[in-house]
């Protein structure tokens, strides 16, 4: 097949739009909806101190990418923040194609693990909760993000930046339905809410409009160092379902994906009580809705 915008071999077809891409035109469009994005949710603002939650995965490592190639342009500064739960079989190989691609662009990386940040690894879970059936991806995910909250203010950084991609979005917001989790659907983030003094830091997700494949394939032509094993305690759990179901519609149904996201949108929009998170967690200072947070009742249960 080729290029529906020029007469180059096609890497690329996107279904849901019935075009094809070149490698050029495909990093073309990729970066130019990364920059859209950007400018139509309002995330930087000159002199911002992004941090970036690198995992060593596609997604994050792109997006890492792009905030370094166009730093200058907005004015920015980018700084790589690594969270290391300690999963001894899983983490180091992607903490290692992380750090790679750290050096090879010139920013800096810092590596926080659980077990410095929290007291406990998720290897030793296990032992400290003895007969709890364990929901890794709810200890890890709270816990991750209670971290990379912490640290990113830790480092000066004014913003923190996630690599979720569409389908991390979609998958989030069917898990929220299947939950009944209606505060989640809800919930409108406070764009307003930029000061770091307060404790609070706005997350950005600059890359939840773009298919899990086009992060992938983005990452994949720029030759980026990536790891892309799979977290071996996310096998069994809700996340990965809904991932493959999601996958057979799409592949039926092109287009799904978005589809979710728009309605999940309209219903944000026309919510009236949109729930924000208005206090501070009295043990840690983080954000919390609760007087208590959930990862600091989580490092109560756990003895830490
Ligand atoms: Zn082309
Ligand atoms: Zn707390």
């Amino acid at each position: 097949m080729k290029c529906s915008k020029c007469a180059e071999k096609a890497v690329y077809h996107r279904r849901y739009e019935g075009t094809y891409y070149c490698k050029n035109h495909f990093i073309y469009m990729f970066e130019k909806r990364f920059l859209k994005e950007i400018r139509k949710s309002k995330m930087l603002h000159r002199k911002d101190i992004v941090a970036v939650g690198l995992s060593g995965g596609k997604d994050s490592s792109s997006l890492l990418y792009l905030f370094n190639k166009f730093a200058k342009m907005f004015g920015i500064e980018v700084v790589a923040i690594g969270i290391d739960e300690g999963l001894k079989k899983y983490r180091p190989k992607t903490l290692k194609a992380a750090s790679k691609l750290c050096k090879s662009i010139g920013v800096g990386y810092h590596i926080v693990s659980f077990k410095s940040g929290i007291g406990v690894s998720l290897d030793d879970l296990p032992k400290k909760l003895k007969k709890r059936k364990i929901n890794w991806c709810s200890w890890c995910g709270v816990w991750r993000r209670w971290l990379l909250n912490k640290s990113a203010k830790k480092f000066g950084a004014t913003k923190l930046a996630v690599g979720h991609n569409l389908d991390d979005e979609a998958q989030s917001i069917l898990m929220n339905f299947m939950r009944g989790d209606w505060r989640h659907l809800q919930y409108k983030p406070d764009d307003k809410n930029d000061c770091v003094d307060a404790g609070f830091i706005r997350r950005i997700k600059p890359l939840g409009w773009a298919p899990e494949k086009e992060t992938t394939l983005y990452a994949t032509l720029l030759r980026l160092p990536f790891c892309s094993a799979e977290c071996p305690r996310s096998f069994g759990m809700l996340r990965r379902k809904v991932g493959r179901l999601l996958n057979e519609i799409e592949l039926a149904h092109p287009g799904t994906k978005q589809q979710v996201i728009c309605t999940a949108d309209r219903i944000k929009a026309s919510s009236k009580t949109g729930i924000k998170a208005a206090s501070v967690c009295k043990q840690c200072g983080e954000v919390s809705a609760n007087k208590i947070c959930r990862a600091c009742e989580m490092r109560q249960i756990v003895g830490k």
